[in-house]
């Protein structure tokens, strides 16, 4: 059965269950992973192989999942415990030895039995030599009946214990003693080591800063040596995120890494007694899953790009899956997985398992799809869980996740609800009546900044026209951050501004302003509102203003689909607009909450012909515009740039 047609309601209301504590969550980690199925083919198969993977995608879909989910699949191969030895020949290049998993603990004991041993007979012979002197200098002078000899014998007695125990080589004990750099367990699962955003010493491993350079204070060199995460992830996984942030040397060194499968360890900073020190090489045989979002390919340096095509695998993973049967069991027991790993909150009722799944729907922001940014639909989930415990709810209900909605807005819908009321405070914008050359606009927030929802806000845009100082040269002059938008925007619907209006604009100079933009603001799908505000202030017809539009123009006057429609048709209704034009190609794409459900009539368009006939108030100049623009549709069609 294609679950497309059937509500979330029916759906969810059919299955067998009562919460999703009856929703079976699976054990293995790459079977908690969903909707990302080609993904998952691709990471596994690369594990079974020790393969590189580049992971490319939206945040919170599941790259690190995946990730962490090879282990499973890594070969069985031995793990090994990585040592540090002092070299005596030269005190900074201390030696690198494997054992067997389990095994480094055991040997670094024996090391440290035996330095006690040792120190303990340095000292038992010091304490010997120094006790004879004084026996002898004592017997000399009961003898000679001389005192000062004892007093003599004494005084070198101490000498000799004070120098003895300042001097290194009595002290070597500590240098016999070698550290563990990587140590397991022997049934251990291979290393997953999340590498994301650390400084290179961290990754590439460091050897520590010795105040006490000289002088018999000195630390041993092998003891200042640190692991990098490099060495950690020997034998399984190293996951670095947003790998175009790594620093080009460190992309380089982990390079280099990849290709030797060791590694020396060196003081990463410069000026450090540490830089001076550096190992012999240190195994790390890792795979390497980078990730990042798209633009990561940017800042990634070609080589490291190039090694991972060559020896391993690129995946883009989704941001969305479609709406089916199948894919909403997966939403289900995504949503189940998420209560048992929280381990707090309490399990969801079908009332809530339906607002979940529609949020799902809507975020994805396409009819007849889910999202797969689940990191923040996770993230609703948990808020819904707190709301319930907060009002000692056993289990978790829809009216939980409504207030959970409400409260765990992100910052671009608070900034809009405020602005919003403060735009309807200083009237900034009309929601009745008509106007010329003023259009209330639909913008989106926070489409650029990783997140998942979009924003909407009414933009109101308001157009001018003047004569233009010198015939022939008439501007666009549009001020902000949005003004390239408006004048690319006028520039490619001048054309049908010249048919339709039958008006040079060249004669004219043309002025847009944006009234009350923010920063993060987009506006390129304001075209449709900037061609009708301009068309207005040109025909002087006034614009109804108790309705708002989106919709990008194409240079034909057709209106093209646009990013986040349903969030702007519920800013339209937030700010208590009757009518909000939409281009017909988005009609399908909104999804509207139960609390904004028929508040406003949408009107679907195709042509910025559709957009004037529904925005324009009725006059006559309107139907003299309209008898104009009839007489140009005649076929053949013109409306079409001028060739
Ligand atoms: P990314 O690495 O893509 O930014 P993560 O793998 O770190 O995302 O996902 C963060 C959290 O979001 C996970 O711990 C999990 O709770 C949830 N999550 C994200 N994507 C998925 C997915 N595809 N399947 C199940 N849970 C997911």
């Amino acid at each position: 059965m294609d679950a497309n047609n059937e509500s979330i309601e029916d759906w969810v209301n059919s299955e067998n269950i009562q919460t999703t504590k009856d929703v079976e969550v699976p054990k293995i980690l790459f079977d908690q992973v969903i909707g990302q199925e080609e993904a998952g083919e691709v990471v596994k198969k690369a594990a079974l192989q020790k393969r590189h993977v580049l992971l490319l995608g939206e945040p919170g879909t599941g790259k690190s999942m995946l990730a962490q989910s090879m282990v499973d699949f890594l070969p069985k191969e031995e793990l090994e415990d990585i040592v540090v030895f002092h070299n005596p020949e030269d005190n900074n290049r201390p030696k690198i030895k494997t054992f067997p998993a389990g095994k480094a603990k055991e040997i670094v004991r024996q090391y440290q039995i035996r330095a006690e041993q040792d120190k303990k007979d340095k000292s038992r012979m010091i304490i010997t030599i120094v006790f004879s002197i004084f026996i002898v200098g004592l017997i000399l002078s009961i003898l000679t009946l001389n005192y000062y000899i004892v007093f003599l014998a004494l005084l070198v007695a101490v000498m000799i214990y004070f120098f003895a125990s300042m001097n290194p080589a009595m002290r070597s004990e500590r240098a016999m003693i070698p550290k563990i750099l990587v140590s397991h367990t022997p049934n251990d699962k291979p290393p997953f080591i999340d590498s994301t955003g650390v400084h290179s010493g961290a990754l590439l491993g460091d050897v520590r800063h010795d105040p006490f350079q000289s002088g018999g204070l000195e630390t041993p060199s092998h003891d200042r040596v640190e692991a990098g995460n490099i060495h950690k992830a020997d034998k399984g996984v190293l996951f670095i995120d947003e790998i175009n942030l790594l620093r080009p040397e460190s992309q380089q060194a982990l390079l280099t890494a990849m290709q030797e499968k060791k590694f020396p360890i060196s003081g990463q900073s410069e000026r450090s007694t540490g830089a001076l020190v550096q190992t012999e090489p240190v195994p790390c045989d890792f795979v390497l899953v980078a990730a990042g979002n798209l633009d990561a390919l940017q800042g990634m340096h070609p080589a490291l790009r190039s090694r991972i095509r060559g020896y391993g695998y690129e995946v883009y993973v989704r941001d969305s899956m479609e709406d089916n049967e199948e894919n909403r069991k997966k939403l289900l027991q995504f949503i189940a997985q998420e209560v048992v790993k929280d381990k707090k909150i309490p399990h969801f009722d079908k009332s809530a398992v339906i607002e979940i799944m529609k949020e799902a729907q809507k975020r994805s922001g396409r009819r007849g799809k889910l999202t797969l940014r689940l990191r923040e639909l996770g993230g609703l989930i948990r808020a819904a869980g707190d709301v319930a415990i907060s009002e000692k709810a056993s289990v978790v209900t829809s009216d939980h996740v409504i207030k959970a909605k409400e409260f765990s807005k992100p910052v671009e819908q608070q900034i809009a609800d405020r602005s919003l009321e403060i735009k309807r405070l200083y009237k900034t914008f009309h929601n009745k009546g008509a106007e010329v050359g003023t259009v209330n606009g639909l913008a989106v927030m926070g489409a650029n900044s990783g997140m998942a929802e979009y924003t909407g806000i009414v933009m109101p845009i308001v157009a001018e026209i003047t004569p233009s100082q010198t015939k022939g040269h008439g501007s666009v002059f549009a001020t902000g951050k949005l003004g390239d938008i408006a004048k690319e925007a006028v520039q490619n619907v001048s054309a049908v501004f010249k048919k339709i209006s039958g008006k040079d604009l060249s004669d004219l100079d043309i002025h847009i302003q944006f009234i009350g933009t923010y920063e993060g603001v987009e506006g390129d799908s304001a075209s449709v509102s900037i061609a009708t505000a301009v068309i207005s202030a040109i025909e002087e017809i006034p614009i109804k203003q108790n309705l708002a539009m989106t919709g990008s123009l194409s240079v034909r006057g057709n209106v093209l689909p646009v990013g986040g429609v349903t969030a702007k048709v519920e800013a339209a209704i937030d700010a208590g607009l009757d009518e909000v034009i939409v281009p017909a190609s988005n009609f399908g794409d909104i999804i509207l909450d139960q609390k904004y459900t028929d508040k406003i009539k949408i009107i679907p368009v195709s042509t910025i012909e559709e957009v004037l006939d529904e925005a324009l108030e009725k006059s006559d100049e309107k139907k003299l515009l309209f008898e104009r623009i009839a007489e140009l549709l005649k076929p053949p069609s013109t409306i079409s740039p001028s060739k």
